[in-house]
């Protein structure tokens, strides 16, 4: 049961606990979820902004908590994670506890059985009247059915725990799946792309380059076609975009009919030439319109590439790659950028 994921939460856990009461913290939902980012370190602003405010104030007063929770938590996502890891934890304290009660139980029941089976053996040495040995025998019926109905409710409890603890594990791996992939097209989304690009950056800057890639005319598309097959689309290109990616180039739907790709360890030109392969490979799509029987082979993006450069940020190298995707689309549309 102590999967690593529970490990990890019920140990935050516990740290959690003891700051909060340390400061006298109300235990709140919004108070739980701001501590229990602290502990994770998860986002040094707010860890920085947290000890400043209990520095001044030597707790934190629910105004503060309130503004940083709307600052550093908001993210709904994060906290219905935030939120199931909780449950969890107190899924596994409650279980661990029904454990140790029926430990006690066992142990209380222990003694019983010896106490029964004591008088049992006056009943044989002693010679009781039939009056004495009917009074042992219902304690010996009494008894052995508290046995029964306590194990019974124990398993049960177990059992309906276990059920419990099985949704929301599955319901944690289904949000923690939604929070990176996008749902229409299942390629990785922008808060992906956000977070991935970041971590390249930190760790092998050298050669990275990004790739922004625009379906052409796209709303006069969806005019023409409809919405529907403007996602059916929109689900193709995708597929069509990820076939082409190779040697650590992952694709992320960066906006509406926008999609992105970071190329690791590349360099300007060899990411061109992706981009001009993938440009290409759009131009033979076919996708079947299947209401009117219709062959949709119009489709066309325009692409714009950047290298990241030392003095560059996550906004300049973005800026750039828009900027060459946007003289793609005023040169005429359907090419990449630089030549
Ligand atoms: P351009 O060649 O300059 O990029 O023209 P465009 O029409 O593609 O660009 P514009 O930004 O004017 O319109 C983008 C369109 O993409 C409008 C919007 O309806 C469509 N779009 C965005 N997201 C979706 C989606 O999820 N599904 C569908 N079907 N259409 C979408
Ligand atoms: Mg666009
Ligand atoms: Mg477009």
């Amino acid at each position: 049961m102590a999967t690593p994921l529970l490990k990890e939460s019920a140990s935050k856990l516990k740290k959690a606990i003891p700051l909060m009461l340390k400061h006298q913290i109300p235990t709140t939902p919004t108070n739980y979820a701001l501590w229990y980012t602290y502990v994770g370190e998860k986002s040094p602003m707010l860890n920085q902004h947290l000890d400043k405010v209990i520095a001044q104030y030597n707790t934190c007063p629910p105004s503060q908590s309130e503004c940083l929770y709307q600052e550093f938590l908001s993210d709904p996502m994060e906290l219905d994670i935030i939120d199931m890891q909780l449950n969890l934890d107190a899924m596994v304290t409650e279980l661990s506890q029904s454990i140790k009660d029926t430990n006690l139980d066992a142990g209380q029941f222990q003694s019983k059985i010896n106490q029964n089976h004591s008088k049992l053996n006056k009943i044989e040495n002693e010679g009781f009247t039939i009056e004495e040995v009917l009074t042992v025998v219902k304690s010996l019926v009494r008894d052995s059915n508290e046995i029964k109905l306590s194990a019974q409710h124990f398993s049960e409890q177990l059992a309906k725990a276990q059920s419990e603890i099985d949704a929301l594990k599955a319901q944690l791996k289904k949000s923690e799946h939604e929070i990176r992939f996008d749902a229409l097209t299942g390629s990785l989304n922008r808060r992906a792309f956000n977070k991935d690009l970041k971590g390249i950056l930190e760790q092998y800057p050298q050669g990275l380059c990004l790739i922004i890639a625009d379906i052409d005319h796209f709303k006069v598309f969806n005019d023409t076609y409809g919405h529907q097959l403007g996602d059916q689309v929109l689900k193709a290109v995708s597929r069509r975009l990820d076939e082409s990616c190779q040697n650590g180039t992952k694709l992320y739907r960066f906006g509406g009919e926008e999609f992105a790709l970071i190329v690791p360890n590349s360099q300007l030109r060899r990411a061109r030439q992706l981009a001009e392969s993938m440009r290409r490979s759009l131009e033979k799509l076919v996708v079947k319109d299947k209401r009117k029987g219709d062959n949709i082979n119009n489709i066309n993006a325009s692409f714009g590439v950047a290298e990241f450069s030392q003095q560059d940020t996550i906004n300049t190298l973005i800026e750039r790659a828009d900027k060459q995707l946007y003289q793609a689309k005023r040169l005429g549309r359907n090419r990449v950028m630089p030549i």
